[in-house]
């Protein structure tokens, strides 16, 4: 019997599963079990859309269309946190399967915290992820840096540290290091992040770790709760998935390659916030000074939840409607308000109408408080 703190190597043991999924399948055949046995009344995952730059979420309640799911798209940078809040009620009246990488999953940690999500009511598949490329950057990085019309590639993926691309008429991969030298590859927050393996979520899943002759053909699966090893012991016990135990020397790298992004972050956090440093109010003042007040960046942050004081009839008290750019003190309270609770998802700043690098300055902030107080960021009241 699988236990919360096991780590495992599972394939899903459904044809059509594994010819679309990542690696071994194993989050499309769980997901597949716990909707069809009513784990859950529904699943939220990503599918891919037009292209390999539209990353889609999608809701599903019929398990046939979760194979649609399978794979994963670097080039999507959605936020799922916000979908639940906003669409799906909170998760507050149904029960729902969501796959979720480190943002996600603090997103919906910190609106558990302020009762805006039943965490109870959610499964939690975790992702580990190294990064995600802004979808319009990665059409660019593709011309650029790889000499590759955008439109032909059908599949990307991250592996080994490099970003490859497939597409008519061949396949072609570059170092993330080098295109991030170039300025491009991953989102700049993704660069700053900390969270790898989502150890909050009920599994976190991901290919780091899969050696010998599983190899690209298993999922590393981390049981991280009760409710995780449940689903998993029950998708066994069905046939759904196919498990052994992970091998040591795989856990070994797997821990090595963490540890390795880590420091990675660590580094990129060292260089983006000295710079801001050493000229913060100039580039604050200066950036923000093109702002249309679109208030994108408000709508779309899972932990500004709202800053409309109008609609109970009262004026705000350091912001003038109706100013185009709005005075400094309409991003001094917007960064006020998440300054305990910025978990530099990345999204006010991917859907800035300016390209105003917003997240960069409130990640700033947050980081710093970080160091010092418990809970650090995204870390739930709920625990597994
Ligand atoms: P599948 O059965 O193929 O299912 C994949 C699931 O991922 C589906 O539910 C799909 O909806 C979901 N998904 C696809 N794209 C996204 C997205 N952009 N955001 C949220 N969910 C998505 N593993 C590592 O070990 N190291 C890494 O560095 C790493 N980086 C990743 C970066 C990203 C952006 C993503 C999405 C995943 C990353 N993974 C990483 C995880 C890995 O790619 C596989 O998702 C994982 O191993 C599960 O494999 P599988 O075959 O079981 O998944
Ligand atoms: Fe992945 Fe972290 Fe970027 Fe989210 S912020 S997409 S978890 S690297
Ligand atoms: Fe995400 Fe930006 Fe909100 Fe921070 S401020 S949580 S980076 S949207
Ligand atoms: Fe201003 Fe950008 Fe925020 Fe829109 S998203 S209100 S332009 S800072």
């Amino acid at each position: 019997m699988a236990a919360k703190g096991d780590m495992i190597y599972a394939w899903t043991t459904d044809s059509e599963i594994a010819k679309k999924a990542e690696c071994g399948g194993a989050v499309t055949a769980l997901l597949k079990y716990a909707l069809e046995n009513k784990m859950v009344d529904a699943v939220l995952a990503i599918k891919k859309g037009q292209d390999v730059y539209d990353a889609v979420p999608t809701y599903i309640t019929d398990p046939k269309d979760l194979k649609d799911t399978a794979g994963s798209l670097h080039c999507g940078s959605v936020l799922l946190s916000k979908v639940i809040l906003k669409y799906l009620k909170g998760a507050k009246d149904k029960k729902i399967a969501v796959t979720v990488k480190g943002c996600d999953l603090m997103g919906l940690c910190e609106l558990a915290n302020r009762n805006e999500i039943n965490l109870n009511n959610l499964l939690l598949i975790g992702v580990n992820c190294g990064g995600t490329v802004s979808p319009v950057k990665a059409r660019k990085m593709i011309k650029e840096a790889f000499k590759v019309d955008p439109d032909t590639v059908h599949k990307e993926e991250i592996d080994k540290g490099q970003f490859i691309i497939e597409f008519e008429g061949g396949h072609k991969g570059i170092s993330i290091d080098e295109l991030e030298n170039e300025g491009f590859g991953r989102r700049s927050n993704c660069r700053r992040c900390l969270y790898k393996v989502p150890r909050q979520a009920d599994l976190a899943c991901g290919n780091w770790g899969v050696i010998g002759e599983k190899a690209g053909k298993a999922t590393f699966v981390e049981i991280c709760s009760d409710k995780g090893s449940d689903l998993i012991n029950k998708a066994i016990k069905s046939g759904a998935i196919g498990t052994s135990p992970a091998e040591p020397k795989g856990i070994d790298i797997r821990g090595k390659v963490e540890g390795a992004m880590l420091k990675l972050g660590q580094k990129w956090r060292k260089k983006d916030f000295t710079n801001l440093k050493n000229n913060l109010w100039e580039t604050i003042s200066k950036e923000t000074s093109r702002c249309i007040k679109c208030y994108s960046c408000i709508e779309n942050c899972p932990v500004c939840t709202t800053l409309d004081i109008s609609e109970n009839g009262k004026k705000s008290l350091m912001v003038d409607d109706g100013t185009i750019p709005p005075n400094p003190m309409f991003h001094m309270r917007r960064f006020a308000h998440i300054s305990d609770s910025c978990i530099n998802c990345g999204q006010c700043e991917e859907l800035c109408a300016m390209d105003i690098p917003l997240a960069l300055f409130s990640h700033a902030i947050r980081s710093e408080s970080d160091i010092v107080f418990e809970p650090k960021l995204g870390d739930p009241v709920y625990k597994n």
